[in-house]
């Protein structure tokens, strides 16, 4: 199996400790342990076969539907035909057991998916029918189980009893993507034989302008807000979020102008976080922490707030350290500092970073980006000197520092050990952009006039697509260009 743009989180441990391991070798019978009545509780036992897999798997199922309300007859019908092989009766489901802390908590789905079955035919394909793959059990107070150093232990798309539920998501492609809405870790496990997805069927992430209205007036201002600037009219923002649940995406990232100066904003925050989306929010104001109705739907809705340093009136450093002491006295989700690299100084950005790591707060650097808006005027900015300063900060150690997908290959270029599957290069591959107000898709939202289209919001789905096999046909007559030999190619 191959993960690939990992997006890390928190993690959760358990007492009782059920492993799924990928061994040396082909995987030995099933040993002692578990008995007829399909426990599986706190003594070592080994899954070695694909029955014994199966059975396994097929109580997980059968709690997870129990765990949704339904009763025994139901939930073992479901779970019966989750997996295949012989039937198991609804009363052995009913009297079978998997310890507690060891029960898996599998994701839910989200957009037009056949509900649970991917997943499980998922679990079918990766752990079931491979040979190599064993289930141990065991628990975290004795030895450990005698296999436990013959293979590798993986991660596999679900969490277990305390953790947040994942939404999950299936590809036609042939992966899985997985989102956890409080932490917002978003994975993709592809199979082992299989190539990492280098597009999605449907966008995994909006970043949506929802105003053109700003009176910040700052000179490096690509989309040219004014405070006289538009909103989005309701109707299409309703409609994006239902047609944003249809698809199954993940988040949307809201954005202006200023967001907040929209005057229905909570309404906005309210409409995706009911939809299954989690909305999430960049700011360049300070104003809303003082907005008792918006801080609430705020606190309820969102996965995280940037405040855009850049955008400060006055200090950045103090700005940044007064809102982010606020902001979490408040209990604003995650926030977060936008920082456009090699916009400040070198000194400015030092102490950006060290007011980011007091608070725990991560911080996203951001390309500048020209060429658009009043930004037209503004030469790009030297970025080298910035870069030592954010390698040795500790908030790169921690984990706590993330870069857009323009500076993405940057990165990587300064920090070897950076994992390819861990980053994004270039939009418009797994998110794209959408203008509310003006009713514009695009692959980001510094795309060039010939990448935008106007589109209705019911329409955004056939654009996704269209713009995929586009970029998918681009692909394939570049390739083809490559693998024809120079003096073949001279001569056409
Ligand atoms: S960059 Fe942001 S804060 Fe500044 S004028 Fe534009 S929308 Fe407003």
């Amino acid at each position: 199996m191959r993960l690939s743009n990992v997006r890390l989180g928190h993690a959760t441990n358990s007492s009782s400790s059920h492993s799924i391991v990928l061994l040396e070798s082909q995987a030995r019978d099933d040993l002692c342990g578990c008995t007829d009545m399909l426990e599986y509780g706190w003594e070592n036992f080994t899954l070695g076969t694909s029955d014994a897999k199966r059975d396994y798997c097929r109580v997980a199922a059968f709690y997870h539907y129990t765990g949704l309300g339904l009763g025994d007859t139901e939930a073992a019908c479901l779970a019966n035909r989750a997996f295949g092989g012989p039937i198991v009766s609804t009363e052995l489901l009913a009297d079978s057991g998997i310890d507690h802390e060891s029960i898996p908590h599998f994701p839910r789905p989200v957009g037009e998916t056949d509900g649970m079955m991917p997943l499980w035919r998922w679990i079918e394909r990766n752990v079931i029918e491979k040979d190599r793959v064993a289930i141990l059990g065991g628990n975290d107070n004795e030895d450990d189980h005698p296999l436990s150093d013959s293979g590798k232990c993986f991660a596999l798309p679900w969490g277990y009893e305390g953790a947040v539920r994942d939404h999950y998501r299936w590809d036609p492609q042939g992966y899985i993507a997985t989102y956890n809405p409080a932490t917002g870790k978003r994975l993709r496990w592809c199979l082992e034989d299989g190539t990492p997805p280098a597009r999605s069927t449907w966008p995994e992430l909006i970043d949506v302008k929802t105003t053109d209205c700003c009176d910040a007036g700052c000179a490096h201002c690509y989309q040219g807000s004014t405070p006289d600037g538009e909103h989005a009219k309701m109707d299409n923002l309703h409609s994006l979020a239902y047609q944003s649940r249809r698809m199954g995406v993940f988040e949307v990232a809201l954005g202006g102008g200023e967001p907040t100066y929209h005057p229905q904003f909570a309404e906005i925050l309210r409409t995706f976080h009911d939809s299954g989306v989690t909305p999430n929010f960049s700011t360049g104001s300070v104003i809303w922490l003082g907005d008792r109705g918006l801080m609430k739907a705020i606190v309820e809705c969102c996965g995280s707030v940037a405040l855009s340093v850049n955008s400060l009136r006055g200090d950045a450093v103090l700005g940044a350290r007064d809102w982010l002491s606020v902001a979490i006295d408040s209990g604003v989700p995650s926030p977060a500092l936008h920082v456009i690299l090699g916009m400040q100084s070198e000194n400015v950005l030092q102490c950006l970073m060290d007011v980011a790591d007091r608070y725990y707060a991560r911080v996203v650097l951001l390309k500048y980006q020209g060429g658009r808006g009043r930004a037209a005027a503004t030469p790009p900015f030297d970025t080298e000197p910035s870069w030592q300063i954010v390698l040795n900060s500790e908030t790169l150690k921690w984990g706590r520092l993330a870069v857009d997908s323009f500076l993405a290959a940057e990165v990587a270029a300064r920090i070897p050990r950076a994992d390819p599957v861990s980053y994004e290069v270039g939009d418009g591959r797994f998110s794209m952009y959408y203008d509310a107000v003006a009713g514009i898709a695009a692959p980001h939202s510094h795309a060039s006039d010939d990448q935008r289209e106007h589109v209705r919001v019911h329409d955004i789905e056939r654009w996704w697509q269209g713009w995929q096999g586009r970029q998918r046909n681009a692909k394939a007559m570049r390739d083809l260009r490559v693998s024809v030999p120079a003096d073949v190619s001279a001569g056409v």
